[in-house]
Parts: C-alpha cells; structure tokens; sequence
C-alpha cells in the first residue's frame, strides 16, 4: 500500500515508525511525470533499503524566471501507479507552501564544482537543487540516496555537498536508461514534436561518437569535443548551448585526458533544452 504524504510532517511520521523499527530508508528525489529512469532509480532503492520514499515536486527554487516552471508536464496519478508498482511505500507529494516557509532565508550554495556546464547557463539551479535536496534528506532520514548520472553536474554536486556537510547518507549514481534509439529518457522528451524528437538523435549519436573516439585513443578533448559538436551542428532543429569535457571528481575543464572525464553537453531541439553525457575512465 502506498501512502501519501503532502507535508513534511506527514512524512515525518511515517519514517519515524520506520526507524523506530530499525528500517533502513532509501530516497527517490524527482519531479514526476515519471518513466523507466526513475523506476530504475526506484528498484534500485527498493533492493538496497527496508523502505523507500519517493518525492515528487517540482521545486521552483531551481527554475530561473523564464525557464519551463509552469509548463514542466505533471501526471500524480500515473506516478503514483509506476511508483507502486517499483515496490516504494511512501510518496512525498508537497506543494511549495508546504515545503517553503514564506519568510525562509536559508539555502545551501555549493561552489566551484557548480561552475561549468548547467551551472553557467542556469547559475541559480544548484542552490535550488542542494536546498531542496537537503530539506528532503533531513525529512527522509535518508540512509542512502538515488541519483541518475543523466544529470551528471547534479549528482558529483549532491556527493559534494554530502561530503563537505559531513551528512549519514550514501548517495548512489545510477546509469542513464535511454529509449531504444538511443535518446536520453526524459520527463521534457514530452515537449518534441515528431519532427524534434527524430532530430533529438543528435545527442545520444553525439555521446557515442564521443565515446567511440575515446574508447580508440583519443585523449585530446578539442577533438573529441569538435567531432561531437560537428555532427550536431548539423541538424538544423539542434542549437548548443554546451558541449564540454570536465573532471568528473570536481568537474574543472580539461584539455588533454589523464583522469576520469564527463563529457557532458545541453542542447535545444526547438526550444526544448535537452542534455546528455557519458563518464569515461571512472
Ligand atoms: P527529475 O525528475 O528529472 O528531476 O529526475 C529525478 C531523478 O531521476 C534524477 O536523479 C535524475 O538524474 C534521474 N533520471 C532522470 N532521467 C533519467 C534517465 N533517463 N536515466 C536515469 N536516471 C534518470
């Protein structure tokens, strides 16, 4: 039986009985519109924890003014269906109000490793990121927590930030589950036309020419980046906003490969901003 949990109260009830029975507690953070991604995430946590919370909230302090806050696809009832059926018990289902007090004034701010990639183009999402991720964390009592390397920046970012707040939980990486033509799943594939959603294969044929470089030798990343970024200029629906490689520890430019990389890029089709990575060397 699932149960639902709309404030941080609620929650806290439920994960109290838990560990007053010395249950471990695995947490799911997403914003819904859920596909096999999260489930993957979902099971995972399942398998390794007594019991598991999932929240769903699409949390506005990680959208900058103009970005898709108001129009980010949400399906409670559907999630609720998937989440069920991955085998979690709790659902977190708040609205701003319930999780924001009016008059909060604190946020968590990780810096440097927040520079790069996402963090250049949308410079306020990881402090809304690491804020709410924090509140659920505190909330979950969380002894581990699940991650998709599909957003790759936020997940060496959340480790950091664990790290550095010297905070009890393990944060586990999961891998990136695309659909069978390769594209990256994604609650915001929704928003591709038909025509958008052929032209999307940029990314994902990009992350293979990428990784077929490297995996042949190629340790310069002006090449590896070049190669990559050739074949998605030419897709006329595809407009770069990034295309980089990076540390994968503490996510820093690199020129020439000698350590694990994240070869990460974001990338319009239409006006939908999609992104995708691989990891090389980990
Ligand atoms: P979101 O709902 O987009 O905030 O994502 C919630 C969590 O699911 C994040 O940790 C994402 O990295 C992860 N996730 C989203 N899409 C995928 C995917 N295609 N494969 C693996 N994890 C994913």
């Amino acid at each position: 039986m699932l149960t639902v949990a709309t404030t941080p109260e609620q929650a806290k009830q439920v994960i109290s009985e838990w560990k007053a029975q010395g249950l471990t507690v695995g947490l799911v953070p997403t914003m819904g519109y859920l596909h096999e991604g999260h489930e993957s995430l979902i099971k995972r946590a399942v398998a390794e924890n007594d019991r598991v919370m999932v929240s769903v909230f699409v949390n506005p302090i990680q959208f900058a003014p103009g970005e898709d806050l108001e129009t980010y696809p949400r399906d409670f009832e559907a999630d609720k269906r998937l989440i069920e059926g991955a085998g979690a018990t709790l659902v977190f289902h708040p609205e701003p109000a319930d999780l924001y007090f009016p008059d909060a004034c604190t946020y968590v701010n990780v810096e440097g490793i927040t520079a790069e990639l996402c963090g250049k183009t949308r410079p306020t999402h990881f402090r809304g990121v690491c804020t709410v991720v924090n509140k659920l964390m505190n909330i979950s009592q969380a002894d581990r927590a699940y991650f998709g390397q599909k957003d790759a920046q936020q997940l060496a970012v959340i480790r950091r930030m664990v790290r550095d707040l010297n905070m009890n939980v393990q944060v586990v990486g999961c891998p990136i589950v695309r659909e069978e033509d390769g594209l990256a799943k994604s609650s915001r594939n929704t928003y591709l036309s038909a025509e958008e959603r052929t032209a999307a294969l940029v990314l994902s044929r990009a992350v293979a020419e990428g990784q077929r470089l490297m995996e042949a030798g190629e340790r310069s990343a002006a090449t590896v980046l070049g190669a990559m970024k050739q074949l998605i200029e030419a897709e006329p629906l595809a407009r770069i906003d990034y295309v980089e490689m990076v540390s994968w520890d503490d996510i820093k430019p690199v020129e020439t490969v000698d350590g694990p990389v994240l070869v990460a890029m974001a990338v319009y089709i239409g006006k939908t901003r999609l992104i995708d990575n691989f990891i090389f060397g980990e």
